[in-house]
This record gives structure tokens, sequence and C-alpha cells, in this order.
């Protein structure tokens, strides 16, 4: 099993060199605050140096003045593979659920390829350095390799999450196989650490939509379900799982927390039907939340939650879960939003701070995926990911708070440079690591190949 190492859309990786950003505003979001007029220096892949009158040692300069300068942004749970199928929820009648179970079969290896290509393309773009890509479209190990393919070439930073096949019986086993075989690779295909390996799982309840598009649940075989959990545990993987979307599954973390299986690598997504016993089991064990407001409430499953959670003493990351219902990939937005339900949940303008939204999309996203002793923040001796906004485009200006300017005015296109791992992965406002008029024409020509190969047609 080998990563292939050429591609027809992307140019090979460019080698690090050492960078010196210059003169910035740096929002390094940790205890250091925030500190103007600042430099941040780059070697090997690390942040060297940060403050006033760092010295350049002769590395190439990127000149952030009149910009904010930040870690990257962290999004907890993302199905990248779907990106293909942008926009096409609850078109023609098919709810979400019904679409993936409708075109998943139609999809190749191929295909994977170019999906997570374009949502990384999009996530780096839109200056998120770090997905969590939570994947339930692997019939055989050749979709595996092209997903980690695409996450190793474009240069993003990832846990890739193996999944059961969406629309998987709830009595069939996952590919335990292919994940430990995966699991005892890693090294081949880990991109010297910059993609982690996790476990998306289905956990004790087998969710699935009704022909209505309602979620429903039934109860795991505890064959099924103790097998995939044990092999998570034993490979020391981080499980990943959707529960307590809806009243149909409200029992779930409760059934998990009942028999002392959460633990501080676990991460639930959603929890919107949580009760507050479920949410202190959650803070007792260390586990984490994953939440999507936009996915939340496009879908009609309800309210996104942070404060509940927040509250309880739970880590809490922020997601985009998935285009074809999110549309896009705007952190920005997705910041927004979530403060804005808080706010208007709570009848006050102050339920929650934008410097909160801010640490849940960086420092406190790391935290939720286990790498907050690597990146998250501007530190000396973290990995560099760094973002760079240009606070002087007309939908920004004039320079007031930075904190308020990012979660209430900053839109994607505001963002001038990303770095992942101490390489240029956007400079001046383009992706370097991908011709993105070339991909989106691949991904036209893809979507309506898929179309026409849609099984069910
Ligand atoms: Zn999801």
């Amino acid at each position: 099993m080998n990563i292939q190492a050429t591609c027809p859309t992307l140019s090979k990786l460019a080698p690090r060199r050492p960078l010196f950003i210059k003169g910035g505003y740096v929002m390094t979001m940790d205890s250091a605050g925030d500190l103007a007029d600042s430099d941040v220096r780059i070697e090997n892949g690390s942040i060297a140096a940060i403050g006033n009158n760092v010295p350049t040692h002769d590395a190439e300069v990127v000149d952030a003045r009149g910009c904010i300068v930040m870690p990257g942004l962290v999004d907890t749970h993302w199905h990248m593979w779907t990106s293909l199928l942008r926009n096409m929820s609850g078109a023609c009648g098919l709810p979400y659920g019904g679409l993936i179970v409708k075109l998943q079969p139609a999809f190749k290896p191929e295909d994977m390829y170019l999906s997570v290509t374009l949502a990384a393309a999009e996530a780096l773009s839109s200056g998120i350095t770090t997905v969590h890509d939570w994947c339930h479209n692997l019939p055989t190990i050749e979709f595996a390799e092209q997903d980690l393919r695409a996450l190793s070439e474009i240069g993003i930073r990832a846990r890739f999450s193996f999944g059961a096949l969406f629309g998987l019986k709830g009595d069939q086993l996952m590919d335990l196989a292919t994940l430990r075989r995966l699991a005892q690779h890693w090294s081949s295909f880990s991109s010297e650490g910059r993609l982690r390996l996790g476990m998306a799982w289905r956990g004790m309840l087998d969710l699935y939509f009704n022909e209505k598009g309602q979620v429903c649940s039934r109860m795991t075989p505890e064959a099924v379900w103790r097998t995939e959990y044990d092999m998570a545990r034993e490979l020391n993987l981080p499980i990943s799982l959707h529960a307590n979307l809806a009243s149909a599954d409200a029992t779930h973390i409760g059934a998990l927390a009942e028999r002392g299986m959460l633990y501080s690598d676990f991460q639930i997504i959603h929890g919107l039907s949580a009760s507050d016993t479920d949410i202190q089991a959650m803070a007792a064990a260390g586990s984490s939340l994953s939440v999507a407001p936009v996915a939340a409430m496009r879908t009609g499953l309800g309210l996104p939650r942070i404060l509940d959670f927040e509250r309880a003493g739970v880590k809490v990351g922020l997601s985009i879960d998935s285009t074809p219902f999110a549309g896009n990939a705007d952190m920005f937005a997705l910041m927004k939003l979530a403060r804005m339900v808080e706010n208007a949940v709570n009848h006050t303008e102050f339920a929650i701070a934008p410097r909160r939204l801010l640490e849940l999309a960086t420092i406190e996203g790391s935290r939720t995926l286990g790498l907050d002793d690597q990146i998250g923040s501007l530190a000396v001796g973290k990995r560099a990911d760094v973002i760079i906004v240009d606070t002087r485009h007309v939908n920004m200006a004039p320079f007031t708070y930075p904190d308020h300017m990012l979660v209430e005015a900053a839109q994607p296109a505001n963002v001038d440079t990303v770095i992942v791992d101490g390489r240029i992965v956007k400079s001046a406002g383009r992706l370097t690591v991908v011709d993105t008029t070339q991909l989106a024409a691949e991904a036209g020509r893809a979507n309506l190949a898929i179309r026409s190969r849609d099984p069910s047609r």
C-alpha cells in the first residue's frame, strides 16, 4: 500500500523554507494574548520566534502589515468525500441521508480523491488548516487510499477517521481488517505526522433515515458494537460518533456512559438531545463535543448547544459536517451563526464572546482532536499552521476590535496567506497547491458522471 506520488491537478508540495511574517497584529490564542506590530519567524515547519524586533535570520519575508496573523482554523468533523455532491441535499425532494444512500454506490476511488481534494482546497482557501475527515464511504481499501492521497498531496493537516460504509446494516461489522492494516502501516500514510488515524464509529445504535427522511434508530447487536469498539481501543485510536442527534437516539450517550465506554479521545458529534446527566458524564470522562451549527439547523435537527456543554466543562470544537447541505466551508460564518444562536436562545447580546468562538475554532478545536500540544495557538515550538487575514478589505475596514472583526465581518476571501506545517499553501489570496479552475471543472464532470451511474435511475 503506497500513496501514488503524482497527480494531474496538483503541483508537488513546495519544500519548506524559513519564513518571516513581518509587522502583523498577532493573535496568539494563548496566554501571550494579542501582540500588535509583531513578527513570527518559522523554521523547519515550526514557530521559532514571536514578538517585536525578532531577527529575520535571512528568512523569506511575508509582509503582514495591516493584517491579522493567527493560528489556522480547526474543523472537527467533515464528510469530505461528499463535496462532489455540494448543494444537492434537499434538491429533487431527497433529504441528505437519502441522497447519500442513493449516490454513494456510484462513487469510484478516483471520485474520492477528487472530492477530498475539492474539500481540502476549499478548507485551505478559507483558512482551515486542520480537518477531521470523517469517512463513511469505504467499500474497498482503494477508497481509503485515494482519500488519504488527496490529504497528503494537498498539504492539509488532518485526522482521517475510518468508518463503516454509509447504510451498512447494523448487524454487519465494519471493515476492521482494513482498519487494522492501515493502523499497522500508518507511517506510510502519515505525511511526516500531518495525518492521524481514528475510527468513525456507528456506536451502539444503528441510525437510518426512513422514507420521510426522518432519523430513526435500532439497537446494534452487542457482538458488533463491542468488537468494533474493542478494536479501536486495542489499536489506540480515537473514536468519533454521531450521537444524540434527535429524540430517536436520545439514549446513546447514556448507554455508553453506563458501560464506562467514554474516554478522553472519544468525540461525540452533535449531542443535541443530550441530557444534563449525559453532559456531566462526558465532562467526567474528558470526552469532547463537535458542534456543527449549520448542519444542525439546515437539516432541521435542532439548535446547536455550545454553552450547555461548555458550562459543564466539556471540550468543544466547531465543524463543517457536509457541504451537500452546508454549501460551503466558511468557518467565519459558522462562528457568527453559533454566536447568534446562543445570543438568541439566552436573550442577550453577550451570551458568548467573539474571543471564545475564536478559541473554539483554534485552540479548543485542536484540544478536541488531541492536537493542542502541536497546533491551535501561536507559540514557540508549535507546528507552524498560520493564517494571515487582510483587514484592509472593504468588508472589514476600519481596524477596530480584531476578535469582533473576525467573527462578525471576516470572510474566506479576506484570508490572504495560509501556512500549514511551515509550507505556504495560499499566497496573495490564491492557492499555490492546486489549480482551482481545473479542479472545479473536474469536479463538475465527476458530479455528472456519478449521477449518470446512479444505480437507482
Ligand atoms: Zn456528520
